[in-house]
């Protein structure tokens, strides 16, 4: 028996979970379709070891980068997917961003989109996500129609003292757009304290006031009758019809080998960037012989997960925030005059303790230990564009695992990044020895699977990509695939909120167009 549904959703990511939120008041007979379950609410939730060392909340999944296999850290199946764990900090790209623009290690592509189509909905998105921010204070923000939904989160004395360092030496700190639930929002259960988080960027949050995909987008989604969750449903295959244009079997292989089939109208995978590239792969058939609408070979590829780094500088007087992820600096987004190509983003992270700094820097700095380097640490994450190359992406090898090619580009205004980082740690109070880890370096420990993009590009010309503007597969006509798959180039901010804001306007069209 297939049951059918008018809309499939697959995953409930930044992508599915918002989606499911957009359509749901349509009446339509919704199914989402996730492969994990949800992520339970325990105290382990914030412990460091039990995240990093233990992984309890990442998949067993053994993948291959240069023949040497490996245990992908960043996928998380679970309602909400990524987001559950996420940092949520909510920027927009900037308009050049969306422009064919010029790096040191290359062209960055033009989008088939403006950052005009999106505005409207980077404003949505960021009113359903609770973005905290100011607007004004970053520099390089785009123009936007409305100003930030909700005021920025308060610093804490220490990095109000960085914040002001780093503006008496000319800069434009600002305040992280952050997605977060807090008290003056009026909601149940929300919170104005920061001390809640002893940990933030990659542990989920057993609070409910981070704004993840699963609290904004699921549950809204579940309030209405013709909407269902399956969880523990991984999408194995999808197949079309005669024509070959149409999927009309969706099929669920559980871990128990059971296999259920579902038929929709129409169909919207959000398995993330990956998943859905994986999924397409994995769906070869007569009709799409090379995998699903993947004639150009372009499934898969193009694969991008920004260089990004981490940089512990120790403070000459002690940091006792708790919740230092309030400070953003775009000064060197563009470059400047003695670099003069596009560097990218600084941004705190959400505090390291004595636990995480042990992770995060085995070896002590000379003199000090754990505890007291976590007690005086600013921990900086720094991020930069890295560019989209054919050879970088997820596929197949002929025995069915999973290879992730991926050698790092662009590298150098990472590196000059974090050298203007490191010339100023003087002037903001801290040591001049600082503990860096690089995370783009491509070998296994640093591949960037934190931010996944581009692996099914979107574009006009059908032969040199894979989704159309409004994300469906040229070669497909009832389906739209809205996760970071469809980025055309990175930029250097975090992708969720493109993400959120071109799910919503994929909404809008289906709604105007298609339903
Ligand atoms: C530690 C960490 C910190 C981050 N911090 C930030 C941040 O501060 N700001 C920011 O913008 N971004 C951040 N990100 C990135 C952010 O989490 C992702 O950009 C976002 O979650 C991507 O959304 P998505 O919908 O594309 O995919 P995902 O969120 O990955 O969702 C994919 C969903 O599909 C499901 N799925 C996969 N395969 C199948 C299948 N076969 N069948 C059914 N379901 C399937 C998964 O279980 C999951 O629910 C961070 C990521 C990590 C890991």
């Amino acid at each position: 028996m297939t049951e059918h549904y008018d809309i499939i959703i697959i995953g409930t990511g930044a992508a599915g979970g918002t989606m499911a939120r957009a359509l749901a008041p349509t009446g339509k007979r919704i199914l989402m379709l996730e492969k994990g379950g949800f992520v339970p609410r325990e105290k382990a939730n914030f412990d460091p070891h039990v995240n990093w060392v233990e992984k309890r909340y990442t998949p067993d999944d053994t993948w291959y980068h240069q023949g040497q296999p490996f245990r992908p850290s960043h996928p998380h199946y679970y309602v909400g997917g990524n987001t559950k764990f996420y940092g949520s900090a909510l920027f927009r790209l900037r308009e050049r961003d969306f422009e064919e623009f010029e790096h040191y290690d290359g062209v960055s592509p033009a989008w088939p989109i403006t950052y005009a189509d999106l505005e409207p909905y980077y404003t949505l998105g960021e009113k359903w996500y609770y973005v905290h921010g100011e607007t004004g204070a970053d520099p390089t923000d785009p123009d936007r129609s409305e100003p930030y939904p909700y005021p920025p989160l308060q610093h804490e004395p220490r990095i109000q003292k960085l914040n002001d360092d780093l503006a008496a030496r000319g800069l434009h700190p600002f305040p992280i757009p952050m997605g977060m639930r807090m008290s003056h929002d009026g909601e149940d259960g929300a919170t104005s304290s920061l001390d809640l988080w002893p940990q933030f960027d990659g542990y989920p949050d057993p609070y409910e006031i981070k704004a993840d995909s699963h609290i904004i987008g699921v549950r809204p989604a579940l309030q209405h009758e013709n909407v269902t969750l399956k969880i523990n449903s991984p999408v194995e295959r999808l197949e079309v019809d005669a024509s070959g244009r149409k999927v009309n079997k969706v099929i669920v292989k559980t871990e128990a080998g059971e296999t259920v089939e579902y038929a929709a109208d129409l169909v919207v995978a959000a398995a993330g960037a990956l998943g859905s590239a994986l999924l397409f792969l994995r769906s070869r058939q007569d009709k799409h012989p090379n995998g699903l609408a993947n004639s150009t070979g372009l499934v898969g590829r193009n694969f991008m997960g920004h260089n990004n780094a981490t940089l512990i500088a120790i403070s000459k007087t002690p940091n006792d925030a708790t919740f230092e992820k309030t400070l953003a600096l775009a000064d060197y987004y563009w470059g400047d005059d003695a670099f003069k190509h596009p560097m990218g983003l600084i941004q705190m992270l959400g505090k390291l303790n004595e636990d995480m700094m042990k992770l995060e820097s085995p070896t002590p700095l000379a003199g000090m230990t754990h505890a007291e380097m976590a007690a005086h640490s600013l921990d900086f994450w720094l991020q930069s564009e890295d560019l989209p190359r054919i050879e970088n992406g997820i596929s197949y090898n002929r025995d069915g695992q999973v290879v992730f090619d991926y050698t790092a580009n662009n590298v150098e205004p990472a590196n000059q990044l974090k050298q203007r980082l490191t010339d100023f740690l003087d002037c903001i109070g801290c040591h001049p020895g600082a503990h860096n880890v690089d995370f783009y370096l491509g070998g296994l420990v640093g591949i960037p699977l934190g931010h996944t993009m581009g692996t099914m590009k979107m574009g006009t010309d059908a032969s040199r990509s894979v989704l159309d503007p409004y994300c469906r597969p040229h070669e497909l006509e009832n389906v739209f695939v809205t996760d970071g798959s469809f980025f055309v180039s990175a930029g250097a901010v975090n992708p969720t909120l493109t993400i959120i804001a071109q799910t919503l306007r994929v909404a809008d069209y289906i709604k105007q167009q298609v339903l």
